[in-house]
C-alpha cells in the first residue's frame, strides 16, 4: 500500500510545483476565497497551503490520505462536467508518502480542527487542534525518502520559478479568489479578489493590463472569453499566453497555433501577443484523457476550435472603424 503510493508519487509528484499545484486545486475545489502558499527553499523544506475552504471532518481527513479516497469523483469523461479539477484521488496520499507531512483542517462549523502528521506516508500521529475554519498542509523535506527523485530537483531559484508560474496561471483563472505567494519569507506577490482585468494587472502589470481588449464571443458552441493586448504594448516581450480549456490550464499546439496565426502580421514586426483565453467547450468535445501532470488536451473537431479562436481574436484586434 504505501509502496503503492510512492510509486504514484513519481507519476504525480515531479517537483515542489507540482506539490502546489495538487494542494491548491484541492483548495479551490473545497470552494476557498483565499489561498496562501509559502515554501521555502525552493519547496525542497518547505511547502504550505493554506485554505478557507470546507476543511474536513476527523474521518473525512484520515480518509483523504487513503488512495482512490476521492470525494468528488468519477471518470475522466466526467471531469469537466463536474468543474472540480482533482480527479483519482491519488495526491494526498502520494505527496504523504514522500514527505514530512501534516494536514491541519477545520470544517467549517465544527468547533476544533484536526491534526494529523505522517512520515513517508506513515501516520504517526492525530489530536485535536485550535485553528480557522479551513485546511493547511504543510509538507517538509520532500522526497527525504527518494534519493533518486531527490537528485532531479534543481536550484532553489529554479524550482521557485515553477511555483511562480504555476502559481500566476492558477491566479489568472480564478479571479475571485485571493491569492499570496511567499518565498523564503518574502511576498512575491499578493493578488486581491476582484475582475479579470484586475487579476491580470496585479499579475502582468500595468502596461498590459492597461491595453487589453476583452474577448467574449461564441461560435460552433465554442465559447471564447478573455482578455487580448493591443499588439503595440506588447512588444520585444516574449509574450504571455495563457490558456485555459473548461477551467484548465493548457499548452496546446492548436491552440497556440490559432492564437499565433491571428498576430500573424504583428510577429512580423516583432510584437507578441499577450492573450488571456477562457475557452468552453461541451464536456464531449474535448479529451482530457492524459496524464494528469501534463497539459494536453484533444479536442474532437479541432478544425472548428481553431478556426473560432483564430476569428474571435483577429476581430478584437481589428481597427475599430468610426
Ligand atoms: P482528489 O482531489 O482527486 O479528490 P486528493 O488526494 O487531492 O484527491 O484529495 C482527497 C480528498 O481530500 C478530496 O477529494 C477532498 O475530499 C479532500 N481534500 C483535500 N484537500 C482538501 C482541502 N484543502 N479542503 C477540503 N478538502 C480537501
Ligand atoms: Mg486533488
Amino acid at each position: 500500500e504505501n509502496l503503492t503510493n510512492k510509486i504514484a508519487a513519481g507519476e504525480v509528484v515531479e517537483r515542489p510545483a507540482s506539490v502546489v499545484k495538487e494542494l491548491v486545486e484541492n483548495s479551490l475545489d473545497a470552494g476557498c476565497r483565499d489561498i496562501i502558499v509559502e515554501i521555502e527553499a525552493g519547496g525542497r523544506r518547505l511547502i504550505r497551503v493554506t485554505d478557507d475552504g470546507s476543511g474536513m471532518s476527523r474521518e473525512d481527513a484520515l480518509l483523504s490520505l487513503e488512495r482512490h479516497a476521492t470525494s468528488k469523483i468519477a471518470s475522466d469523461e466526467d471531469l469537466f462536467a463536474l468543474g472540480t479539477l482533482g480527479f483519482r484521488g491519488e495526491a494526498l496520499p502520494s505527496i504523504a508518502s514522500v514527505s514530512r507531512f501534516s494536514l491541519a483542517t477545520r470544517q467549517r462549523g465544527a468547533i476544533e480542527g484536526t491534526e494529523i502528521y505522517a512520515e513517508g506516508g506513515r501516520i504517526k500521529e492525530v489530536k485535536a487542534c485550535g485553528m480557522a475554519e479551513g485546511t493547511v498542509i504543510t509538507v517538509r523535506n520532500l522526497f527525504f525518502n527518494t534519493p533518486a527523485r531527490l537528485k532531479f530537483m534543481k536550484s532553489a531559484e529554479t524550482e521557485a520559478g515553477h511555483v511562480g508560474d504555476l502559481l500566476t496561471r492558477l491566479a489568472i483563472s480564478r479571479p475571485e479568489v485571493r491569492f499570496t505567494y511567499v518565498n523564503d519569507g518574502k511576498t512575491v506577490f499578493r493578488a486581491l479578489n476582484g475582475t479579470m482585468e484586475e487579476r491580470v494587472a496585479a499579475l502582468l502589470g500595468r502596461t498590459i493590463a492597461g491595453a487589453l481588449y476583452p474577448l467574449d464571443s461564441t461560435v460552433e458552441g465554442v465559447a471564447v472569453r478573455g482578455l487580448v493586448a493591443r499588439p503595440d504594448v506588447s512588444r520585444s516581450a516574449a509574450g504571455h499566453l495563457y490558456t485555459f480549456i473548461n477551467g484548465r490550464f493548457i499548452r496546446d499546439r492548436v491552440v497556440q497555433h490559432a492564437v499565433l496565426q491571428a498576430y500573424r502580421n504583428f510577429l512580423e514586426r516583432g510584437r507578441y501577443p499577450v492573450v488571456v483565453l477562457f475557452i468552453q467547450v461541451p464536456a464531449g468535445e474535448v479529451d482530457v484523457n492524459v496524464h494528469p501532470t501534463k497539459h494536453e488536451v484533444r479536442f474532437r473537431q479541432q478544425g472548428v476550435v481553431h478556426d473560432v479562436i483564430q476569428g474571435v481574436i483577429e476581430e478584437a484586434l481589428r481597427p475599430t472603424p468610426w
